[in-house]
């Protein structure tokens, strides 16, 4: 009798399914400000462009970094909306942020390898580490620092094993976004090691505030720095599947081969969209993030009113309050408000250590969605609030 058990790999088996996975089996009725996925359409010439492509027949493999206008493209869009100075073939076209995030492990991490992550961080960070065998050195961020990562923290977990250091902002799940201090501190410990910068800047485009800031500005980081990013989030593209990656060639090229490897490209349609989107599509992209912004601040005076203290935002599409004053454990406190107030939020602990005690709601949802969401939390905290006093 074959025994399946005994064929599966003991790093597949460490690692636990995706959080995120449950909210697309919800009960009806159940409300869910689980996912991180926009829920505008992708722009309409990005769109007819994917459509224009298959109907020409470019429908072939393409290229395996990328189709040649895309690169381009992409290395004029990054200088003139971020000042970074990638050429074309500093570029490599991916399958999603996903797939690039999981190529620049497999190159680069092995094991004994350390990975500093600042955690809650995205959940799938730690798992594409672990499979390629590296060791996951959280750094807790806490909400008493603004969920920003303290230099004095990242120096203590540096060690002779430490490869690299993942960064992201704006956050997922907390929103936070990291200032030019907070860079130059993050690069005065880096300078004098040799550990590598992931930084993962999905959600670049969607800063309310401020414009976006990186380590790229830092002086002497761009040399170790690998930025990934993508369209699924600014270009409401997320089923389209096109991320991508940008570093030195040095650092670019074990990452795209390892990509190479898995999928030998990313969907040349999928690129055609992309390039429109680039191309044709920024006043859309204008017009999703002042909606976003317009969210966040209905939501913030919710949670405020609701009395779920918040660290503020300052970009992407989530917020990360503290549910401790309820004496409930974030999952108790979710599996509550989904069966009681009919919402479904992920709990903090999803994110990894330093996600107890907080609860992820994403605000990529209709303002009719979130009225109602939050009009049911509301009812759903007072509730609770009553059972406190009563006992
Ligand atoms: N990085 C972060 C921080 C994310 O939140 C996500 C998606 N939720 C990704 C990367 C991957 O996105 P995609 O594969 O759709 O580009």
């Amino acid at each position: 009798m074959f025994d399946c058990s005994k064929v599966q790999s003991s790093r597949q088996t460490a690692i636990q399914p995706l959080a995120i996975e449950e909210f697309f089996n919800l009960a009806p009725g159940v409300i869910s400000l689980g996912i991180g996925e926009p829920d505008f359409h992708t722009p309409r010439k990005a769109g007819e462009a994917g459509v224009a492509a298959i109907t020409h027949g470019k429908t072939s493999y393409p290229p395996s970094e990328g189709i040649p206008q895309l690169r381009q493209e992409m290395s004029h869009y990054l200088r003139d909306k971020f000042g970074y100075s990638y050429a074309p073939q500093e570029i490599c076209i991916t399958v999603g942020g996903s797939l690039a995030l999981d190529s620049v492990m497999r190159a680069f991490v092995e094991p004994g390898d350390e990975v500093i992550l600042p955690t809650p961080a995205f959940s799938c960070y730690d798992p594409a580490i672990r499979m390629a065998g590296g060791t996951v050195v959280p750094v807790v961020k806490r909400a008493e620092d603004g969920f920003r990562l303290r230099p004095e923290a990242l120096a203590a977990a540096i060690t002779p094993q430490t490869k690299m250091l993942v960064l992201t902002s704006p956050d997922n799940p907390t929103g936070v976004t990291l200032s030019p201090a907070d860079f130059a501190a993050i690069a005065d410990v880096l300078r004098d090691t040799n550990v590598m910068v992931v930084t993962d800047e999905i959600y670049a485009e969607l800063c309310y505030h401020d414009r976006h800031h990186s380590i790229l500005e830092q002086p002497d980081m761009r040399e170790r720095t690998l930025l990934i990013s993508g369209f699924s989030k600014m270009y409401a593209m997320t089923g389209w599947r096109i991320g991508y990656m940008c570093a030195p060639r040095e650092l670019l090229a074990p990452a795209a081969k390892m990509h190479s490897i898995a999928v030998m490209c990313a969907s040349g349609i999928a690129q055609y969209a992309a390039l429109a989107g680039l191309r044709q599509c920024s006043d859309d992209v204008e017009r999703m993030v002042a909606e976003y912004d317009r969210r966040l601040h209905y939501v913030m005076q919710r949670l405020e009113e609701i009395g779920l203290p918040c660290v503020r935002p300052g970009g992407a599409f989530y917020v990360f309050p503290s549910i401790r004053h309820t004496g409930l454990s974030s999952a108790e406190f979710c599996a509550r408000l989904r069966d009681e107030g009919r919402v479904a939020v992920i709990p903090g602990p999803a994110f990894g250590e330093g996600g107890e005690g907080f609860i992820r709601i994403s605000y990529a949802y209709s303002m009719d969605t979130l009225k109602e969401a939050f009009d049911r939390i509301a009812a759903f905290c007072a509730k609770l609030r009553e059972q406190c006093i009563a006992v």
